[in-house]
């Protein structure tokens, strides 16, 4: 007998507190966007989990009837993974915000998904302790969606990127079964590594209820802070170049450009001068941070920085680096974004950026570019109409050719933001066949009904 979707829901109901499962459609909206442009489907319900045992009636229950469910966490993807589609669930783990465990012994953290990313840097600060990651969002996204993304971050130059700072997780299967991977020891090779394949599966192969973190040692001192203006974008490149192949270690290193740093000056002005075309913003926490940051100033003197300063002042150096999480909302302002994500070897970062100025030049569309020039990680940004459904022909032909630049380059077409919906139709591209293949079979043997989140990822 098949069961009407409206049943369906009136059986979850039974399972699950009622006012766990939401049905009015204007609240359902606000659960159903990321921070994309894209424009959601319409779901049948959205359930608020408070507990792994939601998830797993929910898993349950969905495999039962063979409901699609898009899991979320605070929704600031920005490749549409957590986009709702037509008739699915929208499973929020934004009320699971418990940090479950803080072990200064043994340096790790148990957290439920939905706590805020700098909520458990905060955490871990009060014992002498740190949670690494910190992407640009880490004030209003989850760990789960971070673990879901891989996020990347500002610090990921030195401490990696959030797989670098996970020892396990907890996850719910497709079918409601939990899965515990993974372990509390830094060292553990029994059986494959199910936790890094978990993290950044963007939801596709489970919902991940829980997770053991990673902290490490938080600086003694403030770090000190060294932000450089260059006349130009390439110049900026060489001198974050000069300062990776030096061997130093910044903690930081991230690059604006004129346009970037416009939108920033703009909203909040920062009294940019007119001949500045780029900045650097650098940070260096070693144990006696002054000598570092000295050094990384030299050298960007050496490549041609028109004005040095270095900040060893805590609060200078909070504002300082402020500037660089100030760009995506600055850019907002401008229009609707689509943020590209490209990394390239680091080698590699000063032709990527010609090759990003060759394409705006040739197709005349105006690209903007962010980058967390550490890493070789570019945010190549394109800017459109707000009255439009979606990025215009030429700016998705202009994103086409960065993507294969990056990829001739040996880079990536997404460094952190995950593929989601919006970068699926070049994936392949990137992975070949033979890994697009064995990615099919591995969301099959996880997922076989298909029903985590699908249309998104692979
Ligand atoms: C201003 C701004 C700056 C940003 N800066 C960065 C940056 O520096 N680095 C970076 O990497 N990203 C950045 N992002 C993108 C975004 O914040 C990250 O991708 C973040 O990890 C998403 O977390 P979230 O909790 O919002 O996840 P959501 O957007 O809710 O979901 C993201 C994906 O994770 C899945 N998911 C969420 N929770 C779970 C779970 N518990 N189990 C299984 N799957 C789950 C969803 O299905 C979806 O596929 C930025 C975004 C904004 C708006």
């Amino acid at each position: 007998m098949t069961v009407l979707p409206a049943d369906a829901v009136t059986e979850l109901i039974r399972v699950l507190p009622a006012d766990q499962v939401l049905t009015d459609p204007d609240v359902m909206a606000t659960y159903s966007r990321d921070h994309t442009f894209l424009q959601p489907g319409k779901p049948l319900c959205v359930v608020l989990a408070r507990h792994r045992d939601d998830v797993v009636a929910t898993m349950r229950w969905a495999s039962a009837h063979r409901i699609p469910v898009v899991p979320r966490g605070a929704g600031t993807g920005v490749s549409g993974g957590a986009t709702a589609t037509d008739g699915c669930v929208v499973l929020t783990l934004d009320r699971m915000t418990a940090i479950v465990e803080l072990n200064p012994e043994d340096e790790l953290a148990v957290v439920e998904p939905g706590v805020i990313t700098a909520d458990l840097d905060r955490a871990a600060r009060a014992h002498g302790l740190m949670y690494a990651p910190d992407p640009g969002s880490y004030e209003i996204s989850s760990i789960g969606g971070n673990l879901a993304t891989n996020a990347g971050g500002l610090r990921c130059v030195k401490y990696g990127v959030t797989r670098d700072s996970v020892l396990g997780l907890e996850a719910v299967l497709a079918d409601g079964r939990v899965m515990a991977t993974g372990r509390r020891t830094l060292k553990g090779v029994a059986g494959y590594d199910l936790t890094s394949l978990f993290v950044g599966s963007e939801g596709t192969l489970g919902v991940i209820t829980s997770a053991t973190l990673r902290l490490r040692r938080a600086p003694l001192v403030p770090p000190a802070t060294v932000a450089a203006e260059f006349p130009d974008v390439r110049t900026a490149a060489a001198a974050s170049g000069a300062i990776v192949s030096a061997g130093l270690r910044p903690s930081m290193l991230e690059l604006l450009d004129r346009m970037g740093l416009q939108a920033i000056d703009d909203m909040r002005s920062i009294g940019l001068g007119a001949n500045v075309g780029a900045m650097l913003l650098i940070q260096c926490d070693d144990p006696d941070p002054q000598p570092g940051a000295e050094e990384m100033a030299k050298l960007c003197r050496q490549a041609g920085a028109s004005f040095v300063a270095v900040s060893s002042d805590e609060a200078e150096s909070a504002e300082l680096i402020g500037i660089r999480r100030m760009a995506y909302p600055a850019l907002e302002r401008l229009g609707q974004l689509l943020p590209e994500d490209v990394c390239v070897p680091r080698s590699a970062l000063s032709e990527m950026i010609e090759r990003i100025a060759a394409i705006s030049a040739s197709s005349g569309v105006p690209i903007g570019c962010a980058a967390h020039a550490g890493d070789g990680n570019l945010h190549p940004v394109f800017v459109f109409d707000r009255g439009l459904p979606e990025p215009p022909p030429e700016i998705w032909a202009a994103a086409e050719e960065v993507f294969r630049a990056a990829l001739d380059l040996g880079g990536t077409l997404t460094g952190e933001h995950g593929v989601g919906v919006l970068k699926r139709r070049w994936l392949e591209l990137e992975t070949g066949p033979v890994v697009a293949d064995v990615q099919r079979s591995i969301k099959h043997a996880l997922d076989p009904l298909g029903i985590l989140n699908p249309g998104k990822a692979i």
